[in-house]
């Protein structure tokens, strides 16, 4: 074990001629030179693929941390001497998301492809800002954003862009949406009487969050409550009824696609009637559907109708780093109307975008809210290229049957109960411990249970409060994940179950 204040000895103490910075950046730039770093990906591949070792950590964040303390290097040190560090001092403490038994969060074990992409996405470190900086990937974001469009069912106005991530994605739409409700909004701001957001109980904190940050205020966002995890269409239809007879403005209508909680997905069609039905004078309602997480059902037949009227739709989230299983960072935000997005950000900067001579804006900079922005594209064009869209809607359906088939299991258990039909790759389950009635007690036991098997590294799983109460929740995010990791699963929930109660 390495210890973290260890340094190499420093050159110039011993005597050499001081280190010339550009042959210490040379040296890094071979094959040999990076081997040391890839056989890290490579062996965690290979050592996570066998299903064996802990899946996550039991050390705490101040015992990890304790062990990181050391003053900033002053001096070099050969890349391979690095990895050793990095990885005695920080890879056993990762959670290993690519091991089959990791069910935890809706993060992804990544597409082996999209992971050697990665690097040369950081090498070419073009920025999607400007499409002078970006040449050959700005066309490719149109491209790859098309394919997107054409997937929901839109036509050539359509367009988007590329984000960080979904709270981007909804942020942007509803700045557009902002936009058209207030045309005056980016010099004079929302006023003292704005338009509601309207959006379900389970959507995700990314609505608020927006409301708040657009100045909108908490207060302005109508929460319409669920109906089997999804948005009541007649509470929906009720609270826009109420709203226009208040004479107040709706900005927008979220509806989830596939929502953080459970996985279940909002009726669109039902939502999309009500947006026409209770048009204003800007016309229909503008519906934005968040489908960050369940937006992969639109490349498979067979699970495209869970989305079915998401074309209806003015603007939809999409992350494919969720159940595209594409690494952090690619989101993506779609809209039917491209120049809708143009209003989002009312920006000029004269400095940094040119007006283009071409019929095409092509510079990303004005739609997007970050201005330096990484080619996360290129790693999403890549998996199609690879894998192509048929393997990636095959790999989004194990992900979902693997769900049905914990659901299948726990349906016969006498302990573990689950909670819903999963509607995509997340079940939610409760415990019912034997003998306890008491429903707090029971939430502290099953807080109690997900800490302890989550602390065996034999598997890690996910925790949510559901209807007032503490639940269980796992999300297949990994291909290797199978039906014997489930079994596995509940062995291992009802060995640690006896442990809590004894
Ligand atoms: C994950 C998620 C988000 C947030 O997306 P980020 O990529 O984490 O910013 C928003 N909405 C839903 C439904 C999600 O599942």
């Amino acid at each position: 074990m390495i210890t973290p204040g260890e340094r190499s000895p420093d050159p110039r103490s011993l005597g050499d001629a001081p280190v010339d910075p550009l042959s210490l950046l040379e040296a890094d730039t071979t094959l040999a030179a990076a081997q040391p770093l890839l056989e890290l990906v490579e062996r965690y591949f290979a050592e996570t693929g066998t299903g064996e070792g802990p899946v996550s950590t039991w050390h705490s964040a101040e015992a990890i941390a304790d062990r990181l303390a050391a003053d900033m290097p002053r001096h070099a040190r050969p890349l391979a001497e690095v990895a050793r560090r990095l990885s005695s001092l920080l890879l056993v403490d990762v959670n290993r998301l690519a091991h089959p038994m990791y069910i935890g969060h809706q993060v992804s074990a990544p597409l082996p492809a999209a992971v050697w992409t990665d690097a040369l996405i950081s090498a070419l470190n073009q920025s999607q800002a400007v499409r002078e900086m970006s040449p050959a990937f700005t066309p490719l974001e149109y491209q790859v954003i098309e394919w997107m469009t054409d997937l929901v069912g839109w036509d050539g106005r359509a367009g988007g862009t590329m984000t960080s991530g979904g709270t981007e994605a909804t942020q942007t739409a509803l700045l557009a949406a902002r936009a058209r409700a207030i045309p005056d909004v980016w010099a004079r701001g929302v006023g003292t009487n704005p338009p509601v957001l309207v959006c379900g109980e389970h959507a995700h904190y990314a609505v608020t969050r927006a409301a708040g940050v657009m100045g909108l205020g908490q207060s302005h966002v109508v929460v319409v409550p669920s109906e089997s995890q999804r948005m009541s269409i007649p509470a929906m239809r009720e609270r826009l009824q109420s709203l226009r007879d208040a004479g107040k403005s709706v900005m927008a209508v979220v509806a989830t696609a596939g929502c953080t909680a459970t996985g279940a997905f909002d009726d669109l069609e039902a939502v999309a009637d009500a947006c026409d039905e209770f048009a204003d004078t800007n016309g229909p309602l503008w519906l934005h559907v968040d489908a960050a997480h369940g937006g992969g059902a639109m490349l498979s037949a067979r699970e495209r109708p869970r989305v079915r009227g998401i074309h209806r739709a003015r603007s939809v989230a999409w992350d494919p780093h969720k159940t595209l299983l594409l690494p952090l960072a690619a989101g993506m935000l779609l809209m039917r109307e491209e120049h809708d997005l143009e209003r989002a950000y009312a920006q000029s900067a004269p400095y940094l975008f040119t007006p283009s001579q071409d019929a095409r804006a092509w510079d990303m900079g004005p739609r997007s809210f970050q201005c330096s922005r990484r080619a996360d594209v290129l790693k999403v064009w890549v998996a199609f290229e690879r894998y192509g869209a048929d393997a990636l809607a095959a790999v989004y359906e194990k992900l979902c049957d693997m769900a049905r088939y914990l659901h299948e299991r726990l349906s016969q258990h006498e302990e573990f109960t689950p909670l819903h039909v999963p509607e995509s790759n997340i079940l939610c389950f409760s415990w019912q411990p034997p003998g306890i009635t008491d429903a707090t007690e029971r939430d502290t036991l099953t807080n109690a249970l997900r800490e302890r098997y989550n602390r065996s590294g034999r598997g890690w799983i996910t925790a949510t409060t559901l209807d007032g109460r503490r639940v269980l929740r796992i999300t297949v995010m990994n291909a290797r994940t199978g039906r014997e990791h489930l079994d596995a699963l509940v062995a291992g929930l009802e060995s640690e179950a006896k442990r809590v109660m004894s």
